[in-house]
């Protein structure tokens, strides 16, 4: 079974997001980029990203949303929380 759920918070670090290479996060960059402009919301460190943008993000990375999710937890993009769901690194 999967790790993600419907009630799985996805919170990127935008900061950690800007400074990964872009040949690997530059699909994830731009699609964060979009939501931003879509929301008209430029200012935070953090966005929230809905769980079906994840499986979305899964598809154009050719990765299970779980490998995925493991892959921006490496990258530190998303960090694990203590009960499973996914919060960004405040540090
Ligand atoms: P929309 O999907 O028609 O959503 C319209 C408005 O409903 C949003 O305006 C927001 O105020 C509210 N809304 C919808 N879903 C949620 C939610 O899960 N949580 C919260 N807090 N509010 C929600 P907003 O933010 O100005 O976004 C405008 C449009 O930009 C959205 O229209 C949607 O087409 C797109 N968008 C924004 N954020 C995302 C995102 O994270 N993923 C995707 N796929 N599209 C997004
Ligand atoms: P979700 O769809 O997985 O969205 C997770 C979080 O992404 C939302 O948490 C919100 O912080 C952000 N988000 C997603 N879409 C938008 C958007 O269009 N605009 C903005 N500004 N933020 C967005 P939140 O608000 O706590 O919502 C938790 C869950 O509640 C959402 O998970 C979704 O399942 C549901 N939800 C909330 N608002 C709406 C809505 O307007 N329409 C629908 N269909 N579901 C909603």
């Amino acid at each position: 079974s999967s790790a993600i759920t419907k009630s799985t918070k996805i919170v990127l670090n935008l900061e950690s997001l800007g400074s990964l290479p872009a040949d690997e996060a530059g699909p994830l960059a731009r699609y964060a980029s979009t939501i931003q402009a879509q929301r008209h919301d430029y200012n935070g460190k953090v966005l929230s990203i809905r769980t079906e943008d994840l499986k979305s993000l899964a598809i154009i990375y050719d990765m299970s949303p779980d490998e995925l999710t493991t892959r921006l937890i490496e990258w530190g993009v998303l960090s694990p929380g203590a009960d499973g769901s996914i919060y960004a690194d405040e540090d």
